[in-house]
C-alpha cells in the first residue's frame, strides 16, 4: 500500500535534455574552427561526469565543463569572445521558461486529489527554484525537495522527515539511476517514465528489477494507468 507519490522534475514533468543537446551543438559550432575532433567532443560526457564532484549537477556545471574542455583542447587558443559566447549559452539555458509536457497538469491534478505529492529534484538550487516557479505546478505538491544527489541515503532522509515508510512510497521519474534504483533499494514502488533518450550518466543499466514494484511507461497518459495497476495489485 502506498500513501505518498514522489515525482522527479527534469525530463519527467518538463523538457530538459533537449536544451543540453542544443547547447552542445552550439559548443561544437564554436569549437570546430579550432580543430576539435569528434573524439574530443565525445569525451565531453566523461569530462562533465568527472566535474560533478566539484560543481554538482546542472547548467553551471555544464558550462564550466564546456569552458574547461575548450581551453584544454585548444591549448589556450580559444578567444575570450568565444568563451563569452559559451557563458551566454549557459545564461540562455538558465533563463529559459519551463516547457511542461502535455498532460502533466491533468495527471498531477488527478493524483493530488487522492495522494500527497512530493517533488524531488536535483541540481542547482537557484535554477531548480526558478524552474519550479516558472512551471506553475508548485501548488500540486505538498512538499518540494531540491537535493544535490539522489542516493538511497538521500531518499531515506527525505522519507524519514515526512514520516513516510519506504514501502508506502511510489516514485515516478525518467532516470533509472536517480529516480528508480535508489527507491527500489529502499523497498519502494517505482514508475519509470522512459520518455526519451536520457543523459548517459543517468542511463545506468538496471540489475534485476523487481517487477511487482517496477513498471515502465512510455507516455504521460500511461502513468495514471500504472498507478491504478499498483492500486489494484494490493500495493495500495
Ligand atoms: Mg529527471
Amino acid at each position: 500500500m502506498f500513501e505518498w507519490i514522489g515525482f522527479d522534475a527534469d525530463d519527467t514533468l518538463w523538457k530538459n535534455s533537449e536544451y543540453y543537446l542544443a547547447a552542445r551543438e552550439e559548443f561544437i559550432k564554436i569549437t570546430q574552427k579550432y580543430g576539435l575532433s569528434a573524439g574530443d567532443i565525445d569525451r565531453f560526457d566523461d569530462f562533465e561526469i568527472e566535474n560533478i564532484q566539484y560543481y554538482g549537477y546542472g547548467v553551471m556545471s555544464f558550462i564550466l565543463s564546456m569552458i574547461e574542455i575548450a581551453i584544454e583542447h585548444t591549448q589556450g587558443e580559444i578567444t575570450s569572445l568565444d568563451i563569452q559566447h559559451l557563458v551566454q549559452i549557459g545564461k540562455n539555458m538558465l533563463s529559459k521558461d519551463v516547457e511542461v509536457y502535455d498532460g502533466i497538469e491533468e495527471l498531477l491534478n488527478d493524483l493530488s486529489i487522492r495522494y500527497p505529492l512530493i517533488l524531488i529534484t536535483k541540481g542547482d538550487l537557484f535554477h531548480q527554484q526558478r524552474k519550479i516557479k516558472s512551471s506553475g505546478l508548485k501548488n500540486f505538491f505538498k512538499s518540494v525537495e531540491i537535493v544535490s544527489e539522489k542516493s538511497p541515503a538521500v531518499y531515506s532522509d527525505i522519507l524519514d522527515r515526512h514520516a513516510i515508510n519506504p514501502d508506502r512510497f511510489l516514485m515516478v521519474g525518467n532516470s533509472l539511476r536517480s529516480d528508480i534504483l535508489p527507491v527500489l533499494d529502499l523497498g519502494g514502488i517505482t514508475i519509470h517514465f522512459a520518455n526519451h533518450l536520457t543523459w548517459s550518466h543517468e542511463a545506468k543499466s538496471p540489475k534485476e528489477l523487481p517487477l511487482d514494484r517496477y513498471q515502465e511507461v512510455k507516455r504521460i497518459e500511461d502513468v495514471l494507468e500504472a498507478v491504478k495497476k499498483f492500486e489494484g495489485s494490493g500495493l495500495r
